[in-house]
C-alpha cells in the first residue's frame, strides 16, 4: 500500500489536487477537514466540539483526528493506497501515524508538499469563500489565525519528514493543471 501525505498551508490547493491524484493512482482520499465538516453538519457531539475550534482557526485535539484516520484505514479496501489531506498537522499526529502504520508493517511513502507564499493564501481562500461557503473561510481574521497555526504547529513537520527522507516539495504557484503535472511527475517515481 502507498501512503501519500498531501501537505501545505491552507489554500495551497490540496483538495483540488487530491481529486486528480486519487483517480490516477487509485487512492482513497482522507481529508480530516472534510470529515470534521461532515460531523458538524450532522450535529454530532464531536461536531459541536470541533465547530468552535475550527471557526477560531485553531486545531481540533490530536486524538480526534487520529481516531478518524485509524478507522478509515480499517474500513477502506480495494485501493492501491491512501491520500492523507490535512493530516498530520502536528508532530504528535505524525508520530501517531508512524506508529499506526508500523503496526501494520507499513510506512509513509512520500510527502507531497504544495508550497505557496503567505500572500497568496488569503487571496485564494477569500475567493473560495464565495464558492464553498465555509465558515472558516469567510473572515480574514480567521484565515490569519489559520496561517499562524500552520506556521507554529504544522510547519515543523517539514523538518520531521526531511529527516525521515520522505519530504518532497512542488511549487504550488501556477494553474491547476501546471501544479497537477508537477505532482504527477513526482508521484510517478514512487
Ligand atoms: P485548510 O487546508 O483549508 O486549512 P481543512 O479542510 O484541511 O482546511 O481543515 C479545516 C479545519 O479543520 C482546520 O483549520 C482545523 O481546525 C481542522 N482540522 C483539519 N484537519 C485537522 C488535523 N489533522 N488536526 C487538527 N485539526 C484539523
Amino acid at each position: 500500500m502507498k501512503y501519500y501525505i498531501l501537505f501545505g498551508p491552507p489554500g495551497a490547493g490540496k483538495g483540488t489536487q487530491a481529486t486528480s491524484m486519487v483517480e490516477k493512482y487509485n487512492l482513497h482520499h482522507i481529508s480530516t477537514g472534510a470529515l470534521l465538516r461532515k460531523e458538524i453538519a450532522a450535529g454530532s457531539e464531536l461536531g459541536l466540539k470541533a465547530k468552535s475550534l475550527i471557526e477560531a482557526g485553531a486545531l481540533v485535539p490530536d486524538e480526534v483526528v487520529e481516531g478518524m484516520i485509524e478507522s478509515e484505514f480499517k474500513t477502506v479496501t480495494g485501493v492501491d493506497g491512501f491520500l492523507l489531506d490535512g493530516f498530520p498537522r502536528t508532530i504528535a499526529q505524525a508520530e501517531a501515524l508512524d506508529k499506526i502504520l508500523a503496526g501494520n508493517g507499513e510506512k509513509v511513502t512520500s510527502i507531497v508538499s504544495i508550497m505557496i507564499p503567505d500572500e497568496m493564501i488569503i487571496e485564494r481562500i477569500s475567493h473560495r469563500a464565495a464558492i464553498e461557503g465555509r465558515a472558516d473561510d469567510a473572515d480574514v481574521s480567521i484565515i490569519k489565525n489559520r496561517i499562524d497555526t500552520y506556521h507554529s504547529q504544522t510547519e515543523p513537520l517539514i523538518e520531521y519528514y526531511t529527516k525521515a527522507g520522505s519530504y518532497n516539495e512542488v511549487d504550488g504557484v501556477g494553474s491547476i493543471e501546471e501544479v497537477r503535472d508537477r505532482i504527477f511527475e513526482l508521484v510517478d517515481k514512487f
